[in-house]
């Protein structure tokens, strides 16, 4: 049997290569990129309950532990949710990459770099390598290719425009909470919002995302002079981040995808690092099994149903901000301020799993004047 390919070596990819050797089954990762990690859009907050769940400390990577969030309305209200203890990490995207990298060759799995997939046919795969146009041979080919991902595109699965998000970020020097992130919500930043990650008390990753069609080089520069009006950008990087429904219909014959290439992010916050590895590690267990002639590839979307469940809700209550005007907005945080939503989420929030507590809070009388928007939201 010819080894298993995975395209691209981030998260996604490299957890399910590890997963899939692991299981005895060998494996190549092929990379576009001669760096790892590179080039890095990231802000790289990541829960540290969900990497713990994964069985992944973030060594070298950690540059701050945060404790808390900060969410604002537009006329500058907010509430606070904040814990005694770290709730999330903020790493360094390339040094987290890098530290999976070394993981994966530990278990003597090849990362071809510099290779570039272009078409699969069969078991055949084209390739630039290197400048050069090569063929190489695999059963199974697995898109871990990010939010532009080829596979997905050779496997038909068309996403609509809509359904991404166009980011502008930068790190800034100045004064911050070096405990807290802030979410700026408002119609300034249409379909997303605005964030600020603090690396240190100095740094922070602050950044915007914005729908498809809007200028988001001017949201951004308007939200930055805004927040931190004595700052300056120096150099600001440009990405799209998948903000949908996890796609359906992600493994079809010989091939199947994973990570932000099967819209596996939170469409709340578009962190796809943690759902992007536990994809990729379901994925990677299913193909062992496939290979070894004991499952078949449909089982992924089966095992995937917890996590969908969860990325759902994760894109029902975006939809559920997006429809919101700036006053309705204003309106609706004050409220929950008012009706003790700090210490409700403090106790019983969780930042990748929202069914933990949106049945909760449906459940509580405090928020019965949500009763109707929670009833749409949950059963659209
Ligand atoms: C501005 C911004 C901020 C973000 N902040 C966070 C955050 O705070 N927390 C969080 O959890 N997530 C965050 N994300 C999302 C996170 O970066 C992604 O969800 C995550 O990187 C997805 O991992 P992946 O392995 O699926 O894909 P990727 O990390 O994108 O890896 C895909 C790899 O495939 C390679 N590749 C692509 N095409 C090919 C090809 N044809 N041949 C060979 N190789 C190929 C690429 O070079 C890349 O290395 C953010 C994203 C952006 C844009």
């Amino acid at each position: 049997m010819n080894p298993i390919a995975i395209i691209g070596a981030g998260p996604a990819g490299l957890a399910c290569a590890m997963k899939i050797k692991e299981n005895g089954i060998d494996v190549n990762v092929f990379e576009e990129h001669e760096d790892i990690g590179e080039p890095e859009h990231c802000s790289g907050l990541i829960s540290k309950k969900g990497l713990e769940e994964l069985g992944v400390l973030p060594g070298k990577s950690l540059q701050n532990e945060i404790k808390g969030a900060r969410i604002y309305s537009p006329s500058g209200q907010y509430i606070e949710v904040k814990r005694k203890e770290t709730v999330a990490f903020v790493v360094n995207r390339k040094e987290f990459d890098q530290m999976l990298l070394r993981r994966a060759r530990l278990l003597n799995i090849h990362v071809a770099t510099q290779t570039k997939l272009i078409d699969v046919r069969n078991n055949t795969l084209f390739v630039q390598a290197g400048g050069r146009g090569e063929l190489r041979k695999s059963d199974y080919v697995i898109g871990a290719d990010g939010v532009n991902s080829t596979v997905r595109h050779l496997m038909g699965i068309q996403v609509p425009k809509e359904n991404y998000v166009h980011t502008m970020q930068t790190t800034l020097t100045g004064e911050f909470n070096d405990k807290i992130v802030e979410v700026h919500l408002g119609e300034f930043a249409k379909g997303f919002f605005g964030w600020v990650i603090p690396i240190s008390k100095e740094k922070a990753k602050v950044g915007i995302g914005t729908t498809l069609g809007e200028d988001v080089n001017l949201r951004f520069r308007e939200f930055v002079k805004k927040r931190f009006p004595n700052s300056r950008i120096r150099k600001a990087d440009s990405a799209l981040i998948p903000c949908g429904p996890p796609l359906q219909g992600i493994a079809k014959n010989n091939l199947a995808i994973v990570g932000d290439a099967a819209f596996q992010t939170k469409a709340t916050t578009g962190g796809g690092i943690i759902f992007g590895m536990k994809a990729g590690n379901v994925l990677g267990e299913i193909i062992a099994q496939v290979a070894k002639g004991k499952a078949n590839i449909s089982e992924y979307e089966k095992q995937l149903d917890s996590i969908n469940k969860e990325l759902r809700l994760h894109w029902k209550l975006r939809r559920f901000l997006n429809g919101l005007k700036d006053k309705e907005i204003d309106d609706l945080i004050i409220k929950l301020k008012q009706k003790g939503i700090e210490e409700f989420l403090e106790k019983e929030g969780d930042m990748d799993e929202p069914s933990k507590f949106i049945g909760k809070l449906a459940r509580n009388p405090k928020y019965f004047f949500l009763a109707g928007t929670l009833l749409k939201f949950l059963t659209s």
